[in-house]
């Protein structure tokens, strides 16, 4: 069982966001309060999407709102995406390594097939924002963050405060 009320942000290097999270297999009401805590956290920090590992849940599920309000949130279970287009190259952030930005490859359209939170699968086509929030939050699902896709300029740019998002994760834990 879920509980719910503990789930908050999760930042590098939480074990949790380099884990590859297990299938929604329970549709029950701990996941619609799940899916409703996502969206206030992704709202509370201002993100256009979060995954559930963000939210400390190894589960595949996510939310995407690409104007970041929590009317527009849209939950998307066992997502199964299929990017194509032309590869497009644009500044990235995440939610769970606050101030580390790098450009990032993504490709410029994607198809998604996922569950709602009944269960009932639904598929749909996205370019712009939303292609991107796609393939970052499957990322995710799959234990994969922009820390992962930073090119090695950026890496070292962002050294400093990978170091100090580690620091604080060490500092938490004790
Ligand atoms: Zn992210």
């Amino acid at each position: 069982m879920l509980d719910v009320a503990k789930c908050c942000i999760t930042r590098y290097p939480m074990p949790v966001l380099a884990e590859k999270a297990r299938p929604v297999e329970n549709f029950d009401d701990s996941l619609k309060a799940l899916a409703e805590k996502m969206k206030d956290i992704m709202v509370e920090h201002k993100g256009v999407g979060l995954a559930g590992p963000q939210a400390g849940v190894g589960l595949r599920i996510f939310v995407a709102s690409p104007d970041g309000t929590k009317k527009n949130a849209k939950v998307y279970v066992n997502p199964v995406i299929n990017p194509s287009g032309k590869i497009l190259t644009n500044e990235e952030g995440c939610l769970s390594l606050p101030g580390i930005y790098g450009n990032i490859r993504r490709y410029s359209n994607c198809s998604i097939k996922a569950q709602d939170l009944d269960g009932k699968e639904f598929s749909e086509d996205a370019d712009g924002i939303l292609a991107r929030i796609f393939q970052h939050e499957c990322d995710h699902l799959d234990g994969t963050t922009v820390a992962d896709k930073l090119s090695t300029v950026a890496k070292i740019a962002a050294r400093r405060k990978l170091k100090k998002l580690r620091e604080n994760y060490e500092k938490n834990e004790d």
